[in-house]
Formats: C-alpha cells, sequence, structure tokens
C-alpha cells in the first residue's frame, strides 16, 4: 500500500515510512518493514507475531477424534489446547484462521465428555436398578 507523504515510521520518528502495515495499519519505514511468506507486508511487531494456520489448533482436534476413537485421556488434553488456542487468538496471540479449528476441537471434546458422563451415569443408574 503507498503511504502518503509525510507519514513517519512511529519507531523511528525521524524516518519516512514507505509502507503500511496490512494487520495493524501503523506506518513502517524501510528499516521495520517486514514480508510475510506471502508477501503481505507487516511492520516488526506483526512479523513476530504467528501468522498462518496455527499447529496448536489442528493438534487438539487430532487428540480429541483420537478420543473419540477410544484413546479418551487424550480428550481433555485435547480441550485443553483449544481452549488455550482461543484464548490466545483473543489476546491476538495466534492467527485467527485457526479459530474454526480451535472451535470444533473444543465443541466435538465437550459433546464427548458430556457423552461419556451420560454413559457413566447410566451405567450406574442401570447397576442401581438391578439391587447393584
Ligand atoms: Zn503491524
Ligand atoms: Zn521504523
Amino acid at each position: 500500500m503507498p503511504v502518503a507523504t509525510g507519514a513517519t515510521c512511529p519507531v523511528h520518528v525521524a524516518v519516512p515510512a514507505v509502507e503500511v502495515c496490512e494487520r495493524c495499519g501503523r506506518f513502517v519505514c524501510g528499516e521495520c518493514l517486514q514480508f510475510a511468506q506471502d508477501g503481505v507486508a507487516l511492520c516488526t511487531a506483526c512479523f513476530a507475531k504467528p501468522h498462518g494456520r496455527s499447529t496448536r489448533s489442528g493438534l487438539a482436534l487430532a487428540l480429541v477424534l483420537a478420543g473419540c476413537l477410544g484413546c479418551v485421556p487424550l480428550t481433555p488434553i485435547g480441550i485443553a489446547l483449544a481452549w488455550l488456542e482461543l484464548r490466545a487468538i483473543e489476546r491476538g496471540e495466534a492467527a485467527a484462521a485457526s479459530k474454526a479449528g480451535a472451535q470444533w476441537a473444543l465443541g466435538l471434546g465437550l459433546m464427548q465428555l458430556a457423552a461419556g458422563a451420560l454413559l457413566l451415569v447410566g451405567l450406574v443408574g442401570f447397576r442401581l436398578w438391578n439391587g447393584g
């Protein structure tokens, strides 16, 4: 994005800006200018933050799915990872692109826990009903 003349870098106040960060909209000078893998112009601060799809939400989803397939102890770990990922996205520390994956993992994991709890209650109830 071209920059209006007279704009300066917020970090180097005497240096004229050459670009606008495409993530936060701050002016960026030649020294602060960074390019993401996909060629997007970023400021130094945004470049330091993770971009693209996070591996954490993918891992969370994989753990929850493994839980579905019988590896039940992995489900709470997947839920915790998904929750951490969603918090990180809220704080702007993780890329929003992975939000859907994290939400899926969290939803699936919680459903699994609920189903497991129901099953347990059902089993206990059945045993009590049969006179233990
Ligand atoms: Zn920025
Ligand atoms: Zn600068």
